[in-house]
Order: structure tokens, then C-alpha cells, then sequence
């Protein structure tokens, strides 16, 4: 049993400091316990924090090294998160209700961002132009100096990771600002940056309100890049402090993604799609399969094996859940679970059929049945919205135009996925789907490698992969008139 502190603090400027703002409780969603108690910042810890990464940047401290060795400070952090992954998982499931078996699936997924940016750090080059005898001109790629990372709770480790490895590996300070429900474990930052040999400031953790700390954060004037991971609205309010400042910002957003399941797709392997793709984290992932359009003609058997799959989970307290696949955890938060349960109370007025779920479970603790719904159609709320919850609502089509029409029906596009023994129908359709990454015949496929991000209301900006490099460096021309 890992013992847990009963108070945490915020990280600033190479200190453990408390927080201006006083302490929030922690809980524990699977028993509405109180795990701890976390430090929550005020703005003008805010400012303590982006001013601290700013005398990091201006010192050059970050940007004078050789890009080389500061992956291996990326890598070195990478490497302190795994020697503790059986301390961070625990913290982890406490905090955010998953089953200990995906905390440390999500701790070695952090580890790996950190990995994979290390090998990126000396990637970053510029090129040189030709302009003729009389001049010499090439380009370099600057950091933009502190970079923010505003977090959201689903996943508040691998979040986190993926943009601060790929923010320090350029040059940035940063300055992350943890989620209220789930900020414990993004405190093990902080130590694999001390632990690294990051010099103070360079990576700040703070947790403090949204609409406060995240706020000063997001409006800043010394922050000069965003990367926020999080809902649509609060999206747009960081989207439009950043335009007050004119800094750049990403914004990864929710999804309501759909996986187009044609007459020829292997429904055997499809069984792990349901399984992974919305039970996973108890469906609060903005890239889960939270609609399926099938065929008509293969409907009735995918209710079979969806129905199937919902019932064989065994739901409990994820602390106990460690044997890998067969579980589920509880939801974030009793709110989360109780929106959850009402947006499908709603889609059945609307005439959605429960194939199995759809209600809380009658014990304490936020826990939701993995739900399956039918006769959704395009037009309701729960084939628009995000639930963000456990609950897979199918459609069904008669041909592929259909199918794309239905996929593209929502104001996100995050991901699409395609299944069906036909390479060339999935080229086709992969092609028309409006989503930032499209899945054929494996839900989750891809990696750290590969370039992720939203199209539509899901966001803009990419993360993961080269791509993602480009978020935290700017463009600088040197042009050089030479003599004679
Ligand atoms: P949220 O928008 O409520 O909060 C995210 C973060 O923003 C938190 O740290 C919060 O404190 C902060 N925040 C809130 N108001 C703020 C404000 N006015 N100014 C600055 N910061 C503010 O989102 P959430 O409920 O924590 O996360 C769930 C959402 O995140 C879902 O919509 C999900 O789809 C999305 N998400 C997207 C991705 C992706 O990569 N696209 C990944 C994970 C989660």
C-alpha cells in the first residue's frame, strides 16, 4: 500500500511553496473519500511561477545548450517517472478513478513522450537560402521562451508529458497549470526536473481554479505560447486571452468520433475496437469511439457483440481493479457520472433503445454501467454532443456516402475510423472524413510519432509527433550582406 502525503504543494521557481488561494480537497471517486489536500495558487503565484520561467529563458539557460544535452534532461525525466511508476499509478487511480492497470499503462505513455522528444531535441534545424554572391542567409528556430500548459483531468499525466517533453526539448520553460480534480500526480514533474538537473524555473507546477489561476495563466503578459488540453468553451476563452497578447496557442478539444463499420469488417477484431475504444478510462477520452455507424445489414450482430463486451466488465474501485482488460473504474466525479446518466436518460426520450447500461450503479462511488444505445439518430443530442462518459451509441447506414455524411454530422473532428477488409474503400474514406487522424481497422492506432489534433470545434495546432516541434519554436531569418 502506498502511503499518500496529506498535503501537496505547488512548485515555483525550484521550491515547494503553498498556494495563495488556500487548499482544495482531493477525492477519491470511487469512494468520495478524501485522498489529500492540494496547495491552490492565486494569481499572483501565477505571476511568481511565469516570472521564474521568464529568468530561465532571458538567462538562457535552456536555449544556450547544446540541444543534445537537453534531451537528455528530457530523457533523464522520462527515465525518473518510470523508477516511480508504481508510486505515480497508485496516486493516479486515487485521484482519477481508472483501474491501476491503465494508470500504468498512462505513467509508461508519459514516459514515452519524454522519450521520443529527447531523440527530437538536435532535430531542430534550420536551413541555409541562396542569395546570390553577395549575401549568406540561413534560418534558426527559436523557443518562444515560457511556454503554458493548461491541463485537463482525463489523463492528467500523459497530457501533461506530451507537451512539456516536447516544449523543454525545444528551449522553453514551462509553466504547467494542473487540473483541480486530478493534480497530484503531475507533481512527480517537478521532481524528475529537479531529480534531472533542470535548473529552478524551468519547470513551474501549479494548481490553482480555471477561472482564476488558469485565467491569469492563459492572459499572462510574459507567457508567450498556450497549450491547452481541454473542453470547447474554455478552448475559446484561452483562445481569446492569447489573441490579446498575440501569442500562438494550441487548442486540443473535445471529439465526438465515430467509427464507420462497412459489410465487410471483421467483427471478431472489432470486439477489442468496443472494448478499448469506449470503455477505455471509462470513455473520458476525447478521441473515444463514441459512435459507431454500421452497416445495416451487420446491425443486429454488432449489438450482439456490444452488448456483450458492456456486460463482461466488471465495474468497481479501480484501486482493486489490477488484472489487465477486464474492468472498468469509476468516473472522474460524481458530476461527470451524473451528466453521463442524464444525457442518455435524454437520448431515450428522444427515442434512443438501451441495449444494456445506461444507469449509475447502485453503490457509492461514480460509477456508470458500460453503456450500448440504438436507434440513435444523426439529429439528437447524444449523436452531437460529448459525453465523455461509457456510452457507445450506434447508428446505422444503407451505403458509404451515408456513412461519411453521418461521421461528418458533428461540429467536432478529432477522429474518424474505418473498418473493412477494403484497402481502397478505407482510402476513400479516410480521405473524405473531416477529422484530424483517421483509424482503419484498429481504433488507437498510431503512437507518440504520430501527429495528433482536431479539425472543426476539436481544436487546432498539432501534438504528438515532428509536428508537434513546431508549436514551441519560431522562425528567425539571418540574412548577411558580405563585402567585396
Ligand atoms: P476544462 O476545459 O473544464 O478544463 C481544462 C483545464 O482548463 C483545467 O486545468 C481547468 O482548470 C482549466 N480552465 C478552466 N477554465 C479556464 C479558464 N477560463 N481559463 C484558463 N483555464 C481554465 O476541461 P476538462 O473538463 O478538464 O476536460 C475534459 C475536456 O477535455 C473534454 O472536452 C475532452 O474532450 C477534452 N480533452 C481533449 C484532449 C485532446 O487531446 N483533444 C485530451 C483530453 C481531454
Amino acid at each position: 500500500m502506498v502511503e499518500i502525503a496529506s498535503y501537496w504543494q505547488n512548485y515555483i521557481n525550484g521550491s515547494w511553496v503553498d498556494g495563495g488561494a488556500g487548499r482544495i480537497d482531493v477525492i477519491d471517486p470511487a469512494t468520495g473519500e478524501r485522498v489529500a489536500e492540494q496547495a491552490l495558487a492565486d494569481v499572483t503565484d501565477v505571476d511568481r511561477a511565469v516570472k521564474a520561467a521568464r529568468r530561465v529563458h532571458l538567462a538562457g539557460d535552456l536555449t544556450d545548450m547544446r540541444p543534445i544535452q537537453r534531451g537528455r534532461l528530457v530523457q533523464a525525466m522520462g527515465r525518473y517517472l518510470l523508477e516511480h511508476k508504481d508510486e505515480i499509478a497508485h496516486v493516479l487511480t486515487r485521484e482519477q478513478g481508472k483501474p491501476l492497470w491503465e494508470s500504468h499503462i498512462e505513467v509508461e505513455g508519459a514516459a514515452l513522450y519524454f522519450e521520443y522528444y529527447a531523440n527530437q531535441a538536435s532535430t531542430v534545424e534550420g536551413r541555409s537560402i541562396p542569395l546570390g554572391a553577395g549575401y549568406m542567409d540561413w534560418t534558426e528556430y527559436e523557443p518562444f521562451g515560457v511556454s503554458a500548459h493548461i491541463i485537463p483531468w482525463n489523463y492528467p499525466l500523459e497530457m501533461t508529458a506530451r507537451s512539456l517533453s516536447a516544449g523543454l526539448a525545444t528551449g522553453n520553460a514551462c509553466v504547467i497549470k494542473s487540473p483541480e480534480l486530478t493534480p497530484l500526480t503531475n507533481a512527480w514533474f517537478a521532481r524528475a526536473a529537479e531529480a534531472a538537473g533542470l535548473p529552478p524555473g524551468a519547470v513551474n507546477v501549479i494548481c490553482g481554479l480555471g477561472r482564476e489561476a488558469g485565467a491569469a495563466l492563459a492572459g499572462h503578459p510574459n507567457v508567450n505560447q498556450i497549450v491547452f488540453t481541454g473542453s470547447v468553451p474554455t478552448g475559446i476563452a484561452i483562445a481569446t486571452a492569447a489573441a490579446g497578447n498575440v501569442v500562438p496557442c494550441v487548442l486540443e478539444l473535445g471529439g465526438k468520433s465515430a467509427a464507420i463499420v462497412h459489410d465487410d469488417a471483421d467483427l471478431d477484431a472489432f470486439e477489442n475496437d468496443i472494448r478499448w475504444g469506449i470503455y477505455f478510462n471509462a470513455g473520458q477520452v476525447c478521441s473515444a469511439m463514441s459512435r459507431v455507424i454500421v452497416h445495416e445489414s451487420r446491425s443486429d450482430e454488432l449489438f450482439e457483440r456490444a452488448e456483450r463486451i458492456a456486460k463482461s466488465l466488471s465495474v468497481g474501485p479501480g484501486i482493486e481493479r489490477v488484472e489487465f482488460g477486464a474492468n472498468m473504474g469509476s468516473m472522474v466525479s460524481d458530476a461527470q457520472c451524473d451528466r453521463a446518466v442524464g444525457m442518455v436518460a435524454c437520448a431515450e426520450e428522444q427515442g434512443a433503445r438501451v441495449v444494456t447500461g445506461g444507469r449509475r450503479l447502485n453503490r457509492p462511488g461514480a460509477f456508470m454501467e458500460p453503456t450500448v444505445l440504438a436507434q440513435v439518430t444523426p439529429d439528437m443530442e447524444i449523436a452531437r454532443q460529448e459525453v465523455f462518459g461509457p456510452v457507445l451509441s450506434v447508428m446505422t447506414f444503407r451505403d458509404d456516402t451515408e456513412a461519411i455524411e453521418i461521421a461528418n454530422g458533428t461540429d467536432y473532428g478529432l477522429v474518424g475510423g474505418v473498418f473493412t477488409a477494403d484497402l481502397d474503400r478505407a482510402t476513400r474514406a479516410a480521405r473524405r472524413l473531416r477529422t484530424g487522424q483517421v483509424f482503419v481497422n484498429e481504433w488507437y492506432a498510431g503512437g507518440v510519432e504520430t501527429p495528433f489534433g482536431g479539425f472543426g470545434k476539436s481544436g487546432y495546432g498539432r501534438e504528438k509527433g515532428r509536428e508537434a516541434l513546431w508549436n514551441y519554436v519560431q522562425t528567425k531569418n539571418i540574412a548577411v550582406r558580405l563585402k567585396g
